[in-house]
């Protein structure tokens, strides 16, 4: 063995000692953090290979020197850009135990992981009401678990025309019409990927004032549609001002309408786990395909998401994995590498597991409706404030204003002072081609103190520009 090998496993218990030191550090002083890092310029991208190698120690240091000062402080408490959770003690302490174990999730047969990644489905499956006919798994992102149902929806198109898509690919096949709402960015992304093309999503209008689809224009739509197969794209949880598509009456027209409907429900979702907020989601288990997130709102650390679908069947076929050393497909847990875009698979499913044991319905809801109580006051402050004005009501965890005198140019300022003074992170975007600010509030440790303190650092930043 190589020296430097053979000197960290000695190491080992001190190397993992040092590694839990500095993670504790990063984390007590997560709240006194800058909410955001400040890359300075003419940042090297380029570091020299050593030949010895530094060892684990020195190259711990070597991060610590010169890399942790540039991390965000997105995990804490008043990082309220995109849409991004944090991880609670429970996640992350199985986060280290996954690394630690390293298993290769794929199948069952010489590791429980796969089982527990079925216990962790079935656990979300509980957590928000959803059908217990739905199969799922986990995926790295809401991005391919929005991949996984448009593949999903293309074999099921292609069955439509009497075709194999898996196998035939969509050569020949007339274009599969994709008719959405506000639907995110990543859904273009995943029919790009699919092979559907994103140009053939079509944005039907929204209700007046609202982000969700306007559905009597989805029926007109279909009605010209002419009675061919086409796919549905529903959102529950815009990113900008967290507005549901009104599931329940899509759902109905699939009595009317051949078409398969998929559900992005990669935030919004998890407020099913509050009774208070649950109503929003009436009508998915009609859903062909749904993504969830556990990175965001439910506090898993990155990456972790998951896919769910009614139609295990098309999944396998799309999946497959066909080869010599592969035992054929039995039950699901049997089958995560002939159902997942991937074959090796990170046991990403224990913290998701682990953080659902530790926290349960009540922990759970007790977090959705915290953080949207939080974004209430933040909106009352804000709303309250004759510098600031919101642009949508806040609905759920997600605050949208802007400057009260319409200056966009004294906006971007204020994002800009906001992120280099650190107190918090909002990120930039627009509603109706306006340029605002919105705080999204998804993470576990965030109080009323914080948004309290948020907006006095906004007040205060304003003013003074
Ligand atoms: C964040 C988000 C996505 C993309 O999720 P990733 O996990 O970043 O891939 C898709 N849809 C919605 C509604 C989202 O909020």
């Amino acid at each position: 063995m190589h020296p430097t090998l053979s000197g960290d496993l000695a190491d080992f218990d001190a190397i993992l000692d040092r590694a839990r030191e500095m993670a504790g550090t990063y984390l007590h002083e997560l709240p006194q953090r800058p909410a955001a890092a400040n890359l300075p310029v003419g940042l090297s991208l380029r570091t020299s290979l050593p030949a010895r190698g530094l060892g684990a120690h020195a190259a711990l240091q070597r991060f610590e020197q010169d890399w942790l000062p540039l991390m965000s402080g997105s995990p804490g408490p008043r990082y309220f850009g995109f849409v991004v959770g944090g991880a609670t003690p429970a996640a992350l302490a199985a986060d280290w135990l996954v690394s630690s174990y390293d298993q290769n999730a794929q199948r069952n047969g010489d590791t429980g992981a796969a089982a527990i990644e079925a216990q962790a489905v079935d656990l979300l499956r509980q957590l928000l009401h959803w059908p217990q006919h739905w199969t799922g798994l986990c995926v790295t992102g809401a991005t391919m678990a929005n991949y996984v149902g448009m593949a999903l929806a293309r074999q099921w198109y292609g069955k439509q025309h009497g075709r194999d898509v898996a196998v035939d690919g969509v050569w020949g096949l007339p274009p599969m019409t994709v008719f959405a709402g506000a639907s995110h960015s990543s859904t273009s992304k995943a029919l790009s990927m699919a092979g559907i093309g994103h140009g053939q999503l079509h944005a039907l209008p929204l209700l007046p004032g609202r982000e969700a689809l306007d559905v009597a224009a989805l029926e007109r739509a279909l009605v010209a549609h002419g009675g061919a197969p086409c796919t549905v794209v529903a959102s529950a949880g815009t990113v900008n001002t967290v507005d549901f598509d009104d599931l329940a009456a899509i759902a109905a027209l699939k009595a009317r309408h051949p078409f398969w409907l998929h559900v992005d429900a990669a935030f919004g979702g998890i407020a099913a786990a509050s009774d208070k907020y649950r109503g929003l989601l009436e009508g998915i288990e009609v859903a062909d395909s749904v993504t969830v997130d556990a990175h965001k709102w439910l506090n898993v650390p990155y990456d972790c998401a998951l896919t769910y679908t009614a139609h295990l069947p098309l999944q396998l076929e799309v999946f497959q994995n066909r080869s010599a050393y592969l035992p054929a497909p039995l039950a699901v847990e049997d089958n995560y590498l002939h159902l997942a875009p991937e074959n090796s698979r990170r046991f990403r499913a224990l913290p998701l597991w682990m953080t659902l044991l530790a926290y349960g319905r009540e922990g759970h809801a007790e977090l959705v409706e915290r953080n949207c109580a939080s974004a209430q006051r933040l909106g009352e402050l804000l709303g309250g404030d004759p510098l600031f004005r919101l642009v949508a009501p806040v609905r759920l965890n997600v605050v949208c204003f802007t400057l009260a005198n319409g200056d966009a140019a004294g906006l971007q300022r204020l994002h800009k002072a906001l992120h280099e003074d650190g107190t918090a992170y909002l990120s930039p975007s627009t509603l109706d081609g306006r340029p605002m600010l919105r705080a999204a509030l998804c993470n576990w440790r965030t109080t009323d103190a914080d948004v309290e303190q948020t907006y006095a650092a906004l007040k205060r930043l304003a003013t003074a520009g």
